[in-house]
């Protein structure tokens, strides 16, 4: 098996921040099903940087690949603040893509509440900056020891909290809980914003990693998941790799194709 990186260079708005939090409200609607239609005068949209592939405080770190299933699990999930099960969740996140930001790959997730006529006080703690940082709970099977793979626990290495030193991987990641937005949370550099385009963050990149067998000369067929169908570029890691996306029945595919090697 060969490891190719692709990556995606998003845009899932080249247009204005108001046809995207128009995309993300469509969005709302087609995932969550809401009894009441979401409308733009009906609910407010905020997303968070919630977790990175780096090793966090706890000395545990997810695998690039389990980003993106994260991205799915996390979707249709309830917002709490501080992790309190015992009140009803405040907002619920309805969607997820991976940014790359700095040297770690981010997992930001999009959330909504309703509108309320009255001082939204939700709205205000987190838009005050009060409410700044945020945390997912989620549930995995085993740490995994980065030295050699085993359970963590029971291997003779010692957890440090760096690359170079032993650390955990979340393995066999099954469901996401929660996220909570906190006072203070354990992954250095979370944080929520107001801002959805991803043309407003600017330098937004989807890596996707793709396992496959590539003869030179055969195309691969990658069926990926788009949020729209607005344009996105593919850009390849490695020269040799053709990239073009093409639609069928709705669903998005990536080709790749490897040139066949040139004998002089
Ligand atoms: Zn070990």
């Amino acid at each position: 098996m060969k490891k190719i990186t692709e990556i995606l260079i998003g845009s899932l708005s080249l247009d204005t921040p108001d046809a995207r939090k128009a995309a993300l409200i469509d969005k709302i609607n087609t995932v969550i099903k809401p009894p009441r239609e979401a409308k733009a005068d009906n609910v407010n949209i905020r997303a968070m940087y919630v977790v990175n592939d780096l090793v966090n405080s706890h000395g545990g770190q997810f695998r690039r690949e389990d980003l993106t299933k994260l991205c799915e699990l996390i979707v249709d999930t309830p917002v709490l603040v501080g992790h309190n099960r015992a009140e009803a969740p405040l907002a619920r996140t309805f969607h997820a893509e991976l940014e790359e930001k700095g040297n770690a790959l981010w997992l930001k997730s999009y959330f909504y509440w309703p509108k309320s006529g009255e001082q939204d006080d939700l709205l205000l703690k987190v838009d005050s900056g009060i409410l700044k940082e945020c945390s997912i709970s989620f549930i995995y099977t085993t740490p995994e020891c980065s030295i050699c793979g085993e359970d963590i626990r029971k291997c003779p290495h010692e957890l440090g909290s760096a690359y170079d030193t032993p650390h955990f991987i979340y393995g066999g990641i099954s469901q996401v809980l929660e996220t909570s937005l906190v006072y203070k949370g354990s992954v250095k550099g979370t944080y929520i914003t107001d801002k959805l385009s991803m043309k407003e963050d600017a330098g937004l990149i989807n890596r996707l990693e793709v396992n496959t067998d590539l003869t030179d000369g055969k195309t691969a067929i990658i069926p990926i998941s788009l949020s729209d169908d607005s344009l996105v570029k593919l850009k390849s890691e490695m020269d040799e790799i053709k990239l073009c996306r093409a639609i069928n029945n709705g669903k998005h595919f990536i080709l790749i194709q490897k040139k066949a090697a040139s004998h002089a």
